[in-house]
């Protein structure tokens, strides 16, 4: 017969799965009753606003109703007390705030461009979408604080991170991508924002180190363009595993690239490959490659730097229509999904790369 001992047991099986802990470790169960086969407790939660809160209850209760003589389960929910946080955070040595105890990411992979207008955010924000869709969990961090686009790609309306006591919760997408960029933080996501070096390290540490981003298999980071002061300080400031270069078919193009791609080398950031972007505009009447920029040098970049091209991707204008209005998981190409098939062949072998330092 079922007793409590048994019932908390079963509670012990529920995770917290942004804190990968037990709801029963985490000291959120209480008033734990049994009577006349109806099992009811209080859950305390972190915070009132916590996502995770309708799965951890349907969880419970899924679990609850399998034991024997539970036939029903009452759950009432309540913010943990000042107290409470305090012992359960305190215990497991974890400072209040600092999100990065939470966070298991796998691989880092930043998107680089030479210059800006190359279509380096477009093809951060595609990457992400092609790797959720295979299954993987994804995040999404908009490091390019000079000009930040991710959120009006992924986000339709409006959507403001949330505070927690681990730290800042991402937004998430339509697909479960998580999204975090300054335009969210901002009231007002047209505000130009100017930074200096400093802030621009503090910012992107803050938003790197502060944010529960839990268990991705994949971060998404979209760099700020160029060589500038800018990028390499997210660069120095993020354990990156590998770096995806983004060039459009320009000889100058091709030469900024370079530059970048020296830049990555002296931070001792291997490149995982280059996207050519905006390559060629496929005929819509006889089906031809036209290359609207000039000839595709891809290759003869891939050469030069000694990576691969992990794809070309075609101008399309439904592409800005979709990015435009935050329907970017919309898009479906297969050219893009190529592109996904080799960066995956190639990054599994980089992860001895610079963030496992
Ligand atoms: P960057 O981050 O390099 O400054 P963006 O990703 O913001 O560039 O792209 C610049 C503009 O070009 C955006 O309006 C975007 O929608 C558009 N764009 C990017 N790639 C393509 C493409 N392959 N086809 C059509 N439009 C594109």
């Amino acid at each position: 017969m079922t007793d409590l001992e048994t019932i908390r047991k079963a509670l012990e099986q529920v995770m917290d799965p942004e804190l990968h802990r037990s709801i029963v470790d985490l000291g959120m169960v209480h008033d734990l009753e049994l009577k006349d086969g109806t099992v009811r407790f209080t859950l305390a939660l972190t915070t009132m606003a916590c996502p995770m809160r309708q799965g951890m209850q349907d969880e419970a209760r899924r679990r609850l109703l399998a034991l024997d003589g539970v036939k029903a389960v009452e759950i009432e929910c309540r913010e943990m007390t000042d107290a409470e946080k305090q012992a359960v955070f305190g215990q497991s040595g974890r400072r209040r705030g600092s999100a990065e105890a939470y966070n298991d990411i796998k691989h880092i992979i930043a998107v680089l461009s030479g210059k800006g207008g190359v279509g380096k955010s477009t093809v951060a924000a595609l990457l992400a979408v092609a790797l959720r869709r295979k299954g993987y969990r994804v995040g999404i961090l908009d490091a390019d604080i000079t000009g930040p686009s991710i959120p009006k790609m992924l986000i339709q309306g409006e959507a403001r991170p949330m505070g927690s006591p681990m730290g800042i919760l991402p937004v998430e997408s339509k697909s479960g991508i998580k999204v975090m960029s300054i335009n969210l933080l901002l009231a007002d996501p047209n505000q130009a924002v100017i930074w200096r070096g400093p802030l621009i390290s503090g910012a992107i540490q803050q938003f790197y180190g502060d944010v529960v981003w839990g268990e991705l298999d994949y971060l998404i980071v979209d760099l700020p363009p160029g060589t500038s002061d800018a990028s390499l300080t997210v660069m120095q400031s993020i354990p990156l595993n590998g770096i995806v270069l983004v060039t459009t078919p320009q000889s100058l193009a091709g030469m900024v690239v370079r530059k970048a791609s020296s830049m990555a080398d002296q931070l001792g950031i291997p490149i995982v490959g280059i996207i050519e972007n905006m390559s060629y505009f496929l005929c819509p009447h006889c089906g031809r490659e036209v290359a609207l920029f000039g000839p595709s040098n891809a290759a003869e970049l891939a050469v030069a730097l000694r990576t691969p091209v992990l794809g070309r991707l075609p101008i399309q204008p439904e592409l800005t229509v979709l990015a435009d209005s935050g329907r970017l998981e919309e898009y479906q190409a297969a050219e893009f999904d190529s592109v996904v098939e080799r960066m995956l062949t190639v990054v599994p072998e980089q992860m001895s790369g610079p963030a496992a330092r």
